[in-house]
């Protein structure tokens, strides 16, 4: 079910509903390695194109590694504005986009994430690994908990995520998932396609009311009052 196109919940919108919110930023999660498969990184390439092209911002993790920098280093060629977002330690690591491209620095993985989710209007996973599905899987648990209405889709290159797909299916049928908690993703076979789901996606959420991005605020905790057992 979430595995094809057919389980998206905006499939059945008619195709002439008007657009009430155009996407301004994107943000894509993806491997920072390419991958065995070279059609990833072609479609990665053309999905960068399209972003550019529909004058989207497009943010992401920064560097020019895998195919996060893929899609990034096409829509930069492209013309297209992109932001990195990356911890100091990863600046240090990474190649770096070199022109094109503004850096923003943060000081940890956590801040980056809030700071992504926070400028997106929307979001793309390809494929990738551990660190892509922490950022997808955080992207739909706060969507469940109705803490944004920010469509994501799944770009399922090459049934690359069906596997994945299938595991919501099967939480779903052992009762761990319901209702809205099903309608948390989309799913697109093809980088073409993404935009235009995406777009529609929007326009479905507009149909609900949205949700204000709540940031959590952290407790201080008295030195007292810090757990110490357990640890180490
Ligand atoms: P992975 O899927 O495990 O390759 O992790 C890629 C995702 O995690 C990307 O969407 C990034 O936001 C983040 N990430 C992991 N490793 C890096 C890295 N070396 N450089 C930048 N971002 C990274």
């Amino acid at each position: 079910m979430f595995g094809s196109s057919s389980g998206n919940p905006v499939d059945e919108i008619d195709r002439t509903y008007p657009m009430q919110r155009r996407i301004g930023t994107v943000c894509v999660f993806g491997g920072a390695m390419l991958g065995s498969d070279p059609d990833h990184a072609r479609s990665a390439r053309i999905l960068g194109q399209s972003i550019a092209a529909a004058g989207i911002r497009l943010v992401y993790g920064g560097g020019r590694d895998g195919l996060m920098g893929q899609v990034a280093v096409a829509a930069a060629e492209t013309g297209g504005t992109v932001i990195a977002i990356t911890p100091q330690f990863l600046v240090e690591r990474m190649n770096m986009l070199a022109a094109g491209c503004q850096v923003i620095t943060v000081p940890d993985m956590s801040i980056r994430k809030q700071l992504m989710f926070a400028y997106a209007d929307a979001f793309i996973a390809l494929p990738g690994g551990i660190g892509t599905v922490e950022e997808l899987t955080e992207v739909m648990t706060l969507r469940k908990l109705e803490r944004h209405c920010k469509p994501l889709v799944f770009a399922n290159f090459n049934d690359f995520w069906s596997p994945l797909l299938g595991v919501f299916d099967a939480m779903a049928e052992a009762g761990f998932m319901s209702g809205p908690a099903r309608c948390t993703h989309l799913v697109s076979a093809s980088p073409e396609a993404i935009l235009p789901l995406l777009q529609r996606g929007v326009a479905f959420e507009q149909t609900e009311t949205p949700k204000p991005v709540l940031l959590p605020t952290i407790p201080v905790l008295r030195r007292s009052h810090v757990p110490t057992a357990g640890i180490g």
